[in-house]
């Protein structure tokens, strides 16, 4: 029997994303001197780019050959000591893993943890940030979309609870999968350390941890006694200040960067924000209706616009239909991880995609639901969710749609030939 499985793969976990032709073939380049007199261009260029991103004009971004975590380490050591409290809510994977880390490097984390499918308790932070009188409390982390249950939190509603308890604790937060999909505003949010990886909305291969830091963050690093060497941000910010780092970076991951960034500004990520929730919500549409599964995310209000956790009936492993469409139909699903494994399977729908694109990924998930017994209806998934994508327009109203630019290009006012 031939290995060969033809056609392309379709890769709809919720990161590593599609990396877009254009980034891999800037990608595609002979190594240079990462020391040479020409590079700061490069590195100047997307840090400072980078920072239009996060929405920031006063912080500072870091740019670490890790993936995500290792942006996680770099701001907890640079900012804390340890001993410092922090307040933290877990309700998934990537909320516990954070919790995991930071109790690891010796901080005392008060965890609240919320059931899985719900986002960060805003009350319950209140209620603990307003009872600590003595602000004890150094750090309040919060992850800004919960990966593996595909819930999204309201930051901006953290840093005003933050604000009308006049608590001064620095405001960390996890924009791994939410950066560069969904809106995120780093100044505006008061946010002081933000997190983000190169593998999700910025279109890349994993390999850099992006980390936002602001003024006030940096300020803290003095009094931080947590041990740190790797990812110390005095050491980057020397080397940084003229366009170098103090060791060797991944060239074809910054040429990558560049170009991501351009596609980013060529669409403008206000549209991209606006394309993640026109695509989700006819992902939605196709779970909901169309297949009338539930999704883990227990309310609307949670709802994520770049991945969707869609649970499997009772008696059905999850795990056997992310095996099929990957075996069967060259269909790449995300996989329900810790409490929720087995459960729930998971559809990325962030980066670089576009309603057919889903198309394929709604399709092949029905088949392998299917194929395993789950008994919905065929061709449910793609009835509703072309009817959602048919009848929204996928760019901001005051864009001119898809559908009126076609008009528009197709009717010069005189027929030719
Ligand atoms: N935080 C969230 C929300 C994530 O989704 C992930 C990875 O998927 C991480 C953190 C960890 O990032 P990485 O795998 O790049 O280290």
């Amino acid at each position: 029997m031939s290995t060969r499985m033809p056609g392309r793969n379709f890769l709809f976990v919720p990161g590593p994303t599609n990396v877009p032709d254009r980034v891999q073939r800037a990608m595609m380049v002979a190594m240079e001197d990462h020391r040479s007199s020409k590079f700061p261009e490069l590195s100047i260029s997307v840090l400072t780019d980078l920072k239009k991103v996060f929405k920031s004009d006063s912080g500072q971004i870091f740019i670490f050959p890790s993936s995500g975590t290792g942006a996680w380490e770099a701001a907890l050591t640079n900012t804390l000591s340890p001993g410092d409290k922090v307040l933290a809510s877990r309700f998934g994977q990537f909320s516990h893993l954070w919790i995991d880390m930071a109790q690891r490097l010796g901080y005392d984390v008060e965890v609240l943890d919320v059931e899985w499918g719900e986002g960060v308790p805003l009350e319950r932070y209140e209620q603990v940030l307003r009872a600590d009188k003595r602000h004890e409390i150094k750090a309040v982390l919060a992850c800004q979309n919960e990966t593996a249950t595909g819930v999204t939190s309201d930051i901006a509603g953290v840093r005003r609870l933050m604000d009308d308890a006049r608590h001064p604790a620095l405001l960390y937060v996890d924009a791994v999968s939410s950066l560069a999909s969904i809106d995120f505003r780093m100044d505006e949010w008061g946010v002081d350390l933000a997190v983000s990886g190169s593998q999700k909305g910025l279109m890349l291969p994993a390999g850099l941890g992006i980390l936002g830091v602001s003024q006030k963050a940096l300020k803290a690093m003095d009094g931080a006694k947590s041990k740190r060497c790797y990812f110390d941000l005095a050491d980057m910010i020397k080397a940084n200040a003229t366009g170098y780092f103090p060791y060797t970076p991944s060239l074809p991951m910054l040429y990558g960067l560049r170009e991501s960034l351009n596609m980013i500004f060529e669409e403008g990520l206000e549209t991209i924000f606006f394309r993640h929730h026109y695509l989700a919500e006819g992902v939605r549409a196709a779970v909901l209706e169309g297949w009338k599964l539930k999704l883990c995310a227990k309310d609307p209000k949670w709802y994520s616009d770049t991945v969707s956790a869609v649970m499997v009936p009772e008696g059905i492993n999850g795990g056997h239909v992310i095996d099929v469409a990957f075996r069967r139909y060259n269909l790449a699903l995300g996989a329900g991880l810790a409490k929720v494994a087995g459960k729930l399977f998971r559809i990325g729908h962030l980066g670089d995609l576009n309603e057919l694109m889903l198309m394929g990924a709604l399709a092949g998930a029905e088949m392998a639901m299917l194929d395993v017994g789950i008994k919905v209806t065929p061709g449910s998934a793609v009835a509703a969710a072309s009817n959602y994508w048919r009848t929204h327009d996928p760019v901001p109203k005051k864009k001119v749609s898809r559908e009126q630019q076609f008009y528009a290009s197709h009717s010069t006012g005189s027929i030719q030939g």
